[in-house]
């Protein structure tokens, strides 16, 4: 029993299928009077599927004759037995063919092959083929629009595939070329001042006894050097648009306040392994958020809670009006949530929407490791 579960989840109903189009043309054969006829019969089933199934995994010239030794047979088999059927096979399989000149040539082929050999039957006015006129026209309906439609299916999906790589290599590009931009930032900037200061005050070291005077000069230029380097590093920090949680969260304060929306702020653990970029990010995103709880919520109370957690630091901001967007996917009008969820992407956080009883933004983002690794250390 297990391992017929088993053996159908692999392979679905298809098995099932294709054992009744090998077993149907049994019934179509042994309506045939000589014996001859009947072991020639047997024989053509068996290698027709045979073929069959190396024609599935077949690719250059034997593509083509396995193909067409698939046709000969069906078409023998409406000729002599008025089965019309491997049709449908045929078609399925030249849905799957890859490329491009052989699928249209074995297309056309099998579509003629088959409308000759159902003229043929028509013409011959053979009883038992004309009996089954419904089917066999199913059947070649089928056999038209069969492989155009599952070649098509099949473009879609790898389209979608490839649509889906290049917006992760986009995503995955941008993250790095931020992140190289600010080590080449900071390499330009504070590593060739680090290394001034290193040589310089290594000179007033070895200075310090044979001429105090030189060594005096030489510290206070060291001195000097650390004060730009410090306002470089800020200027860095600034060009990020740098600001602080707190400094955001006096903002929002006010603008709550203006706006009459009550702000309840509940604090589990302030957020403190939080790299200096991703803080920014936080504010950011708590801007935006308390943004559009004025702008479009009509609520009466904000609630912003932060906590921080072992692996990750996680704000919410939630209000008690009403949601009014249309999705919660990224298909939104504006651009705030959308902003929101790339920023918290590119610094490897989430963001999660929740708008039952008004609308909840739960912001997480992942713990600086430098700074807990730090603070083990001390
Ligand atoms: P933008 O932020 O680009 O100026 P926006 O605020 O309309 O424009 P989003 O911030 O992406 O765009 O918000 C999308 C939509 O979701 C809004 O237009 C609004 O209808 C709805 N929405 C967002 N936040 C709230 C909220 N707190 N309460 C009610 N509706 C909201
Ligand atoms: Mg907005």
């Amino acid at each position: 029993m297990k391992k017929h579960f088993k053996f159908q989840k692999l392979h679905g109903i298809s098995p099932y299928i294709w054992a009744i189009f090998f077993i149907l043309p049994f019934y179509f054969i042994l309506k045939t009077p000589s014996t001859i006829g009947i072991v020639v019969g047997i024989m053509l089933n068996i290698v027709f599927f045979a073929t069959y199934r190396f024609a599935f995994v077949a690719k250059g010239w034997s593509l083509y004759v396995l193909g067409l030794l698939l046709i000969a047979i069906s078409t023998g088999y409406v000729m002599m037995y008025s089965y019309f059927y491997f049709a449908f096979c045929i078609a399925y399989f030249n849905g799957h063919i890859k490329n491009k000149v052989p699928f249209y040539i074995l297309y056309y082929t099998h579509v003629a092959s088959a409308a000759v050999a159902v003229n043929f039957s028509l013409i011959l006015k053979k009883g038992w083929f004309l009996t089954q006129i419904p089917f066999v026209v199913i059947t070649f309906i089928s056999a038209v629009l069969l492989p155009l439609s599952i070649r098509s299916r099949k473009e879609r999906e790898q389209l979608e595939e490839k649509l889906e790589y290049a917006n992760e290599r986009i995503a995955d590009l941008v993250k790095l070329e931020e992140r190289q931009r600010i080590a080449r930032d900071l390499h330009d900037t504070l590593g060739q001042k680090l290394s001034l200061i290193g040589l310089k005050s290594d000179l007033a070291r070895k200075l310090v006894h044979k001429d105090p005077e030189q060594a005096r000069i030489e510290l206070k230029s060291v001195q000097q050097t650390a004060r730009t380097s410090l306002n470089e590093v800020r200027k860095i920090v600034s060009s990020m648009k740098g600001i602080r949680i707190k400094d955001e969260l006096s903002n929002i304060q006010q603008i709550l306040k203006a706006a009459n929306i009550k702000l309840i702020y509940d604090e589990k653990g302030a957020p403190k392994h939080i790299s200096l970029l991703n803080e920014n990010i936080v504010s950011m995103c708590m801007k935006e958020a308390v943004t559009n709880v004025v702008k479009h919520s009509n609520a009466t109370i904000c609630k912003i809670t932060i906590h921080q957690k072992s692996k990750e630091a996680v704000i919410t901001v939630e209000d008690d009006g009403t949601f009014k967007g249309d999705h919660l996917s990224s298909q939104t009008k504006g651009h705030g949530l959308l902003g929101i969820r790339e920023r918290l992407e590119f610094a490897n956080g989430r963001l999660r929407i929740e708008t039952k009883g008004g609308t909840k933004l739960i912001m997480s983002i992942p713990n600086d490791s430098s700074s807990k690794e730090k603070e083990a250390h001390r």
